[in-house]
């Protein structure tokens, strides 16, 4: 009977112990599964994050730095959450009404200023005078294309898209500081000067060949609020046209347009040429027939 009783007590404990191992063994498994899901996310996620770095992704995010940077040294240092930064929805100070009707405007009647062409090989002319007006977030545009740019922006806010307007005119000084505060940087990062200097010029454009001293160039960011960037550069992409926009640098033209793909930069030549340019695929250069130095 004793012999029995601790017979049994001993299968008892044997079969404790084989169901504490299956339990140990239970959590093991459990752990190799958790850690093999672990695995499997992260190498999800650095394959994605491989297929979004190319070069123009990486073209992108340096540009946009660069656009932060510049919003400092021009002293419009808000943060990149401000929802006022480049919505401009009031109506400029001196603004005529009859130039608020977007129809109305004075397109067609154009002497071509539109089409002036301003690269490294054309520069500004001399002594050109234009009259600016001030979006509300502090940023300047030539006033002609003001009711095209409000009206854009309408639109795609209208269809859920929400741009800023993060870079405007620039004076003359102004394309000079953004160009001697990039030369500094990339001395500052080791660059000898000549380095430096092609670095700076692959982004800024020497002063007095920017199309921002133009006034009809504006560099166009996601507010990072309602919309991120790839969405508003895929709309302007698509609709800029419309409004006599063309996407300026686009990423198959750069030998010839002398700058780096800038999906944010739009360039205002009117309804006809942006047309024209938007549906034959071609850059502004190749439209004039000013291909080359
Ligand atoms: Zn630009």
């Amino acid at each position: 009977m004793h012999k029995n009783i601790s017979r049994s007590n001993k299968r008892g404990g044997q079969s404790r112990k084989r169901r504490r191992k299956n339990r140990i063994q239970l959590c093991l498994n459990l752990f190799m599964l958790v850690c093999i899901g672990v695995i499997i996310f992260c190498i999800g996620i650095l394959k994605n994050r491989e297929s979004t770095t190319d070069g123009d992704f990486r073209s992108y995010v340096r540009k946009i730095e660069y656009i932060a940077d510049e919003s400092k040294s021009g002293g419009n240092a808000q943060g990149e959450s401000d929802g006022a930064l480049g919505h401009f929805d009031s109506k400029p100070d001196n603004f005529d009404d009859e130039q608020e009707n977007f129809d109305e405007t004075s397109e067609g009647s154009d002497n071509g200023w539109q089409l002036t062409l301003v690269n490294k090989w054309n520069p500004l002319p001399e002594g050109m005078e234009t009259e600016i007006v001030e979006l509300s977030n502090g940023e300047r545009v030539d006033r002609r294309i003001y009711p095209y740019l409000q009206k854009m922006f309408d639109d795609a806010r209208a269809e859920g898209i929400y741009p800023i307007v993060r870079s405007g005119y620039r004076t003359r000084q102004e394309q000079e500081e953004i160009y001697d505060d990039r030369m500094r940087d990339y001395q500052a990062d080791g660059l000898s000067e000549e380095e430096a200097k092609t670095e700076t010029e692959l982004w800024v454009a020497v002063p007095g060949t920017s199309e921002h001293e133009l006034g009809l160039a504006v560099d166009i960011n996601a507010d990072r609020i309602h919309s991120e960037g790839a969405e508003v550069y895929a709309w302007l992409k698509d609709h800029a046209h419309l409004y006599g926009f063309i996407n300026r640098y686009p990423s198959d033209k750069t030998d010839i347009t002398g700058v780096a793909n800038e999906p944010w930069h739009y360039r205002y030549v009117g309804n006809e040429a942006a047309s024209e340019i938007y549906k034959s695929g071609i850059c502004l250069e190749e439209y004039l027939g000013k291909v080359g130095r």
